[in-house]
């Protein structure tokens, strides 16, 4: 599988979780980014971190470094908020936030798990990484040539 269809597969499932009738209500408090005060971090499997990856280059970030106060690294300093949020990966979206009505049950998102972890197989990765160390390896991956950035939201600017 290559990176592009990879990376719209990750899209697509980012999409059918929108449309779950799951409520809950992300206001971009970015509690949940505080990795050290919460005691959790994201965990991406291998297509999600290549989907956050071309997410990252889209807005002009090819590296990312760890943070002094143990918060996310794609947790903007200057304006608190995220970098690609439109694009956040899937722990983001149904994990940690008890403000935002608390994580989703896994009976509510099971089956697009198992479509992350199947896209993770398919495409060589060996299971879900923390968010610091999933992005770092996606993003010393060589860049695909074709389709990459079209996948990613347009929208992904700031939380
Ligand atoms: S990727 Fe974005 S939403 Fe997720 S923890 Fe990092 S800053 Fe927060």
């Amino acid at each position: 599988m290559g990176d592009a269809e990879a990376i719209a597969e990750v899209a697509s499932v980012y999409a059918e979780l929108e449309k779950r009738p799951v409520e809950r209500s992300c206001t971009r408090l970015t509690e949940c980014c505080q990795f050290k005060l919460t005691g959790k971090t994201p965990y991406l499997t291998a297509g999600e971190a290549m989907h956050t990856a071309a997410a990252l280059r889209a807005a002009g970030v090819h590296r990312i470094s760890e943070k002094k106060d143990g918060s996310c690294p794609l947790l903007q300093s200057e304006s608190g908020r995220c970098l690609i949020y439109e694009d956040r990966p899937f722990s983001c979206r149904t994990h940690f936030c008890q403000a935002a009505g608390g994580p989703y049950a896994r009976r509510e998102v099971v089956d697009l798990i198992r479509k992350l972890e199947d896209l993770d197989y398919a495409v060589g990765g060996c299971g879900a990484q923390s968010l610091p160390a999933a992005l770092k390896e996606a993003l010393e991956r060589p860049v695909a040539k074709h389709g990459v950035r079209a996948t990613v939201s347009p929208r992904s600017r700031g939380r």
